[in-house]
C-alpha cells in the first residue's frame, strides 16, 4: 500500500489515518465499549474505526499494543488482570492508535506545528532507533505499525519482580525473618504465571486501576490530571491493605515477629527504589514526604550547611515553586543570589544563556527534568555536567519525569534527584531523595530524634550515616511499602514501553487539540512529556475546566504552582491535561470533541 506524499515529502497522515481505517474496518467485528459509542468529532474516529482490530497471522485480529484475551474477572482474587491469561484472543474494545505527524519532521514547521519529539531523545537511553519510528519515512502502512508492534512487545525482559510483598521468596530479609512466600504473595507469583514484562496492552493495564470505572456526573471518568497526581493499581492498594493486615509495626526498633515483617517490607521498597533510579547503593535512598519536602531537606542541611553570602544558585523559569521558595528562602536568610535560566518561545531552556550564567560564585544548580506546566523535558545530563565543570552541586526535580520515562542517576550523575510517590502510581504522603552517598554522609541532619541516631548523651549525639540520618522519627512506613509496589507495578510493565506509548498518545493529543480553533498550546518544546497545556480563547480556564468536569474529564486549570513560567507566556493560568499510559485515544477523542463543541 502506498501513501500519499505531502508539499513537505512527507507521508500524508490523514491519507493514512483513512487507509487505515479502511484496513480495520475490513476486520471482524466486536461490540463497542463506552468510549467508542461517543459520537464521531469528525470524519476520521479511530476509536469506531478500529473496533474490529487487525487480521493477524492467525486471522485473529491482533490488538495494536498487544495480544492479550478478554480478562476474566478476578475480582477477590487479588491478582492483576494483567498479570494472568496472557493467551491470543484478544479485546479490541479499545483501540489504539499511533499516528506520527509529519510536521515533526519539517524543519521549517511553525512553532504552532511542532510536536513532541521522543522521551528518550538526546537522554542516550533509547533502545529505539527514532529513524524507524512510523511515518517518519515513506513506508507502507502495515510494515510499519507492524515494526512498532514487535518494538514494543520486544521490549528487553527484566528480572522478575514479585508484585507482592516485601516478605517475598528472593526479597533479602533486612531484620531476622527468613524470606518465606506468603499467601498474598504466592497468589501474585501465581498469577503472574511466569510471564514479565508482557505486551503493551492499555486496556488490560486499565484493568488494574479500579478508579478508571468510576462514573462522575454521570459520565465515564477520564483522568487527565496526572501531572497532579496519579491514580493507583489494584497492586498497590492491595499491598498497603496487606501491611495493615498482616505487618504493621514500626520498625527496626522491637525485636518481634511484625517490627521484623514491617522493616523488611520497609527496608525491601527501599531497595526497590534503588533499582528502579539505578543508585549505586541502597543508602543513597532516603524517604521523605515528597519532592517538596526533599528539595527542602537538602536547602536546610547542605544549603545552611555550604552555603555562603554573595553565593549564586541557578535554577530554571520552568520550576514548580517547590524548587524556588526553599532557595528563596535560603537566600534571604544567607544573603544568596538567586539566578534564572531563561527559556525560548517554545518553553525549552536556552542552554547558551545558561552557561552564561555558570561561574565560580555558582554553588548549586537545581532544575526540573520535566516541567509541570508545559511538559518540556529538559536536557538533564547536559545541564548537570555543565554545572559540574562550574565547580557546583546540582539537584535534579524527577517529581513529573519518573513516571514517564527511565531514569537512571548514574548515568545522569546529579548530585541528588528527587521525586513524589503520588505521582508515579503510589501513595501520597511518600517520596525519595536520592543523593550521593558520599555528599548525604558529610551533610548534617536537618531534623533530629528517634530512629537517626547512633548514640545519644546530653552532651552530644552521634548520628548514623544516611539514609538513617536523614529519616528522624518514624516514617511513612505503609506507603513507603505501597511506593515498592508501585515501582513492581511500572517496572513489570516496562518503563521504555510506557514511554514510548505514551509518546505516541502525546503526538495524537496534540494534534487533535492544535484542531480546535482558538487554541492555544503552552509549551511546544520539540521534547516533551505527558503535559499538554492550552488557553482557549473566549474562555476563562476555570471555565473549560468545568465543561469538561461535566463530561467527566479531569483536567487541571490554574497556575499550576508554576507561575512564573506562566508568566513568561504572558498568562495567569492555563487548562493543563496529563497524559499517563492507561490513558487511550478514545479518551483524546472525547476531550477534543468536547472542546469543538464548546467552542460551537
Ligand atoms: N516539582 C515538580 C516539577 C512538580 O510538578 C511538583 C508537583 O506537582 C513538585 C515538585 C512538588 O511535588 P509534591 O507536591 O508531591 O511534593
Amino acid at each position: 500500500m502506498s501513501t500519499n506524499i505531502n508539499e513537505d515529502n512527507l507521508p500524508n497522515l490523514l491519507e493514512l489515518e483513512k487507509l487505515a481505517n479502511q484496513f480495520f474496518k475490513s476486520a471482524p467485528g466486536e461490540d463497542i465499549d463506552q468510549f467508542a459509542q461517543t459520537e464521531p468529532l469528525k470524519e476520521f474516529n479511530p476509536v469506531a474505526d478500529y473496533a474490529g482490530g487487525i487480521p493477524g497471522a492467525d486471522g485473529l485480529p491482533i490488538a495494536l499494543f498487544g495480544t492479550h484475551p478478554q480478562p476474566p474477572s478476578l475480582s477477590g482474587v487479588g491478582a492483576s488482570p494483567s498479570a494472568i491469561n496472557q493467551g491470543n484472543v484478544i479485546n479490541l474494545k479499545e483501540p489504539q492508535t499511533s499516528f506520527e505527524d509529519p510536521a515533526l519532521q519539517s524543519s521549517n514547521s511553525s512553532n504552532n506545528n511542532k510536536l513532541p519529539a521522543s522521551p528518550f531523545s538526546g537522554s542516550g537511553l533509547s533502545p529505539y532507533n527514532l529513524n524507524e519510528i512510523p511515518y517518519l519515512q515513506d513506508r507502507s502502512f502495515e510494515k510499519e505499525l507492524q515494526d512498532t508492534l514487535n518494538k514494543i512487545n520486544a521490549a528487553p525482559a527484566i528480572p522478575q519482580l514479585p508484585f507482592g510483598v516485601g516478605q517475598y521468596a528472593g526479597d533479602p530479609s533486612y531484620y531476622f525473618l527468613k524470606p518465606v512466600p506468603s499467601q498474598f504473595s504466592a497468589a501474585r507469583s501465581t498469577g503472574a504465571s511466569g510471564i514479565i514484562n508482557p505486551p503493551f496492552d492499555v486496556n488490560i493495564i486499565r484493568q488494574d486501576f479500579p478508579i478508571l470505572k468510576e462514573r462522575v456526573n454521570g459520565k465515564q471518568l477520564i483522568w487527565l490530571d496526572n501531572a497532579a497526581t496519579t491514580q493507583k493499581p489494584r497492586q498497590v492498594i492491595d499491598r498497603i491493605s496487606y501491611f495493615y493486615e498482616h505487618e504493621n509495626s514500626n520498625i527496626h526498633r522491637a525485636a518481634h515477629e511484625l517490627a521484623a515483617r514491617a522493616t523488611d517490607a520497609y527496608e525491601g521498597a527501599r531497595k526497590k527504589v534503588q533499582n528502579f533510579l539505578n543508585a549505586a547503593s541502597v543508602k543513597e535512598i532516603v524517604f521523605v514526604r515528597g519532592a517538596t519536602e526533599a528539595i527542602n531537606l537538602v536547602a536546610k542541611s547542605w544549603g545552611e550547611q555550604n552555603l555562603q553570602a554573595g553565593d549564586e544558585i541557578i535554577v530554571s523559569h520552568l520550576e514548580h515553586h517547590a524548587n524556588i521558595v526553599p532557595w528563596q528562602q535560603l537566600a534571604a536568610k544567607k544573603n544568596l543570589k538567586i539566578r534564572v535560566i531563561p527559556v525560548d518561545d517554545d518553553g525549552q531552556l536556552i542552554i547558551e544563556e545558561y552557561t552564561k550564567l555558570l561561574n565560580h560564585k555558582t554553588k548549586l544548580v537545581s532544575f526540573t527534568q520535566v516541567s509541570n506546566a508545559l511538559g518540556t523535558v529538559t536536557p538533564a545530563e547536559q545541564i548537570v555536567r555543565l554545572g559540574h565543570l562550574a565547580g557546583a552541586k546540582v539537584l535534579v526535580d524527577g517529581a513529573q519525569s519518573v513516571s514517564h520515562m527511565p531514569v537512571d542517576v548514574q548515568a545522569l550523575n546529579a548530585d541528588w534527584f528527587v521525586f513524589s510517590g503520588h505521582k508515579v502510581f503510589a501513595p501520597t504522603g511518600i517520596g525519595v531523595l536520592y543523593g550521593k552517598e558520599d555528599l548525604l554522609n558529610e551533610t548534617q541532619p536537618w531534623q533530629g530524634g528517634g530512629n537517626m541516631i547512633v548514640d545519644v548523651t546530653f552532651e552530644h549525639t552521634q548520628y548514623h550515616d544516611a539514609p538513617s540520618r536523614f529519616e528522624a522519627g518514624t516514617g511513612n512506613i505503609a506507603d513507603a511499602v505501597g511506593l515498592g509496589a508501585a515501582i513492581d507495578y511500572v517496572t513489570q510493565i516496562g518503563m521504555p514501553n510506557i514511554a514510548l506509548y505514551e509518546h505516541y498518545l502525546l503526538i495524537y493529543a496534540t494534534q487533535l487539540l492544535k484542531e480546535v480553533p482558538g487554541l492555544r498550546l503552552i509549551g511546544t518544546a520539540a521534547n516533551k512529556a505527558s503535559v499538554l497545556s492550552f488557553v482557549l480563547e473566549g474562555y476563562k480556564t476555570e471555565e473549560v475546566g468545568h465543561e469538561l468536569n461535566k463530561q467527566g474529564i479531569a483536567v487541571r486549570s490554574g497556575h499550576h504552582c508554576a507561575q512564573p513560567i506562566l508568566r513568561r507566556f504572558g498568562l495567569e493560568s492555563t487548562v493543563r491535561p496529563s497524559l499517563a499510559f492507561y490513558n487511550t485515544c478514545a479518551e483524546i477523542d472525547l476531550l477534543a470533541e468536547t472542546l469543538h463543541r464548546l467552542k460551537k
